[in-house]
């Protein structure tokens, strides 16, 4: 670890590469989780309705099985494998059957690779910065299937709330006190926003999940961290909320998925939470 401190030269690019591999597992991770849990929710309903005799076979798993093409089932040799240069070399094709290759792939690889050596870069090479890849990559994953689906499943959220409290334990990034309220008033303020909501209109204007991965945030960020990620995720809604109106038309304004701007807003407090409100206290002249 001196030596990589020593030497970013050979450091941050090994950072960056692993960023990109990280980035094509969480691109399978993100396709093939909500399909798994699905199959494993209709298997249970089936169990409780006693419909034991319809069998379903499960869909792919995460880490044994190869990738295809999802159109023509073509199974990838290992230099179409490769994050981000086979998808430039194939220029987004497909090379046995042409058909193009969702954009989601590089994306998530170079957005992984990005965030990683951000992380280097801020945290310099050690334990924190380890815990910060690992906050990136939950993030990451969260983000995509939340926009793919509209899921935050438990399966991510609640163990990247444990690995916080455990890094708080080891006093990683701040002591287990401020960790642990921060993963409560992160679950708590949501949920509380919820309940109002459904008590004023009868309907439900928010996801269960969002409320676990605020209480996963607030693990990693701190208590002090949850008003800013609150008021910089709601403003990253409305922002884009409206640019997606303007674009799109009235009519087509879809529920959009809160996940990932709670993820966005997060990451940068988790980031550079304390300098952020140190700027914006002076900016607004408050210091
Ligand atoms: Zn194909």
């Amino acid at each position: 670890m001196a030596y990589l401190d020593a030497h970013p030269g050979f450091g941050l690019p090994a950072v960056a590469g692993l960023g990109l591999l990280i980035g094509s597992f969480l691109n399978v991770v993100i396709l093939r989780l909500p399909p798994r849990l699905e199959w494993s929710w209709r298997r249970d309903a089936r169990e409780i309705l006693e419909q034991n005799d319809l069998y379903e076979p499960p869909p792919p798993g995460i880490v044994v099985e190869r990738s295809h093409c999802p159109r023509c089932n073509h199974q990838l040799a290992w230099f179409e494998n490769i994050p981000l240069l086979s998808w430039l070399a194939l220029r987004g094709k497909c090379r046995s059957c042409s058909n193009p290759i969702s954009f989601q792939y590089p994306l998530v690889e170079l957005l992984t690779g990005l965030l990683f050596l951000a992380c280097a870069w801020r945290f310099g090479f050690g334990w924190k910065c380890f815990g910060a890849l690992l906050f990136t990559s939950f993030l990451i994953a969260l983000s995509g299937i939340d926009l793919r689906t509209k899921l935050l499943p438990d399966q991510l959220t609640l163990p990247l709330m444990w690995l916080g409290l455990v890094a708080a334990s080891d006093n990683l990034y701040m002591p287990t006190k401020p960790a642990l309220l921060g993963a409560m008033a992160g679950y708590m303020s949501l949920w509380s926003v919820y309940w109002v909501f459904k008590q004023l209109t009868g309907k439900e204007g928010m996801g269960h999940g969002d409320f676990k991965l605020l209480a996963a945030l607030g693990a990693w960020i701190g208590l002090a961290g949850i008003l800013p990620t609150i008021l910089m995720s709601s403003l990253l809604g409305a922002l884009i909320g409206s640019i997606w109106l303007l674009a799109k038309g009235r009519d087509k304004a879809t529920p959009i998925p809160f996940g990932p701007y709670l993820a966005v807003a997060g990451w940068i407090s988790f980031m550079w939470g304390p300098q952020l409100v140190d700027w914006y206290m002076g900016v607004a002249g408050l210091a």
